[in-house]
């Protein structure tokens, strides 16, 4: 598949990918696209360790935001203000003096809930960290409103696990950079300095997966060329519309998120009535060739949840709302 990862042609398959990411996100001035192994779940370590700093403050409402302000409770920060909120819904940051790094997820994929990338009024040196590994790509946002916008390229980006990418602003560049001066023990694979100065050679601190790199510059070159970032956000909203209209005009499903203006684009969860076994249908579903529309396995409710990305076919989601309902009618 390959050469050396230190050789021109995985280098420029690298910079193709960072210069089409930042081409994505409308080319912020100054933002930088770093790179590293491991996934989102290996950055919610990079975080902690190269770029949180004084008390920090997390959303919490599901899985994800959990792990990441867990993460955040490493023995040498700050413990971090928690705001949480009921699965299903969600609380906003609250501005406040002295807090000095803001964490949350774009779209927490355990429920389907959606925030707004939005800062709120901060401490002049405090950093908005926004975990977007299953909206990047799929959700239009602003890129000055965040400072670092991370995520891995399995969910919208169609392409493998095992990477992390982060769109850095030149304020989260220069928390990195103070951190990697101070005297906190940094482990090289948690380094977010290494893996910039990495990245700016084109390059990961150690062998990145080929097929993973391929896949996710097809796909970004496939989404700009279909019209950016507004493109995949209407396509998102078009697949969510779609079994949206659905849950409103069926009996025994009802949307989990209440709040409309909460609703993700990009995961649509839906109750089903107490009288109707959901697990059985995604059992069904799954011996037919249907596979993962289970539910969060830790919320332990009735429901479903479909992934509705930027891939996400029309078609084929009129067939699941077929199959659903084929399904129903033998239970
Ligand atoms: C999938 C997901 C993760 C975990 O990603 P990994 O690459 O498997 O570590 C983290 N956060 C969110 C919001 C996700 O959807």
């Amino acid at each position: 598949m390959g050469t050396s990862h230190r050789q021109a042609p995985i280098k420029n398959l690298v910079a193709e990918i960072q210069n089409g990411l930042l081409e994505l996100f409308g080319n912020p001035s100054g933002y930088e696209i770093a790179l590293g192994n491991g996934g989102s779940t290996a950055f919610w370590d990079v975080a902690a360790y190269s770029l949180a700093e004084g008390p920090s403050q997390a959303l919490v409402h599901g899985e994800f935001g959990a792990k990441f302000a867990s993460a955040l409770a490493a023995p040498f920060l700050d413990k971090p203000e928690v705001i949480q909120a009921e699965a299903g819904s969600r609380k906003d940051l609250i501005g406040r003096a002295g807090i000095k790094t803001y964490v949350y997820p774009q779209n927490e994929t355990s429920t389907g809930v959606i925030a707004p990338v939005k800062r709120v009024a901060a401490d002049a040196d405090a950093i908005f960290l926004t975990d977007a590994t299953s909206a990047a790509g799929g959700i239009a946002f602003d890129a000055l409103e965040t400072d670092v916008y991370y995520f891995a390229p399995q969910k919208n980006f169609a392409s493998d696990g095992g990477l992390w990418l982060a769109l850095l602003s030149p304020q989260a560049i220069e928390r990195v950079e103070k951190i990697a001066k101070s005297d906190r023990y940094i482990p090289e694979f948690l380094s977010l300095k290494i893996a910039l100065d990495n990245s700016r050679l084109n390059q990961t601190l150690n062998t990145p997966a080929l097929a993973t790199l391929f896949l996710l510059n097809e796909q970004v070159k496939y989404i700009n060329s279909s019209g950016g970032l507004s493109w995949a956000d209407q396509q998102t909203r078009k697949a969510s519309a779609l079994l949206g209209d659905w849950v409103r005009k069926t009996s025994y499903v009802d949307f989990f998120v209440k709040d409309e203006s909460q609703r993700s684009q990009v995961v649509v969860t839906m109750d089903f009535a107490e009288n109707i076994d959901a697990a059985e249908i995604v059992k069904v579903l799954r011996q037919n060739g249907i596979v993962d529309t289970d539910p969060y396995r830790k919320l332990g409710k009735n429901q479903m949840r479909v992934a509705t990305f930027v891939n996400s076919d029309l078609a084929d989601l009129e067939k699941l709302t077929k199959a659903i309902e084929y399904v129903v009618e033998r239970l």
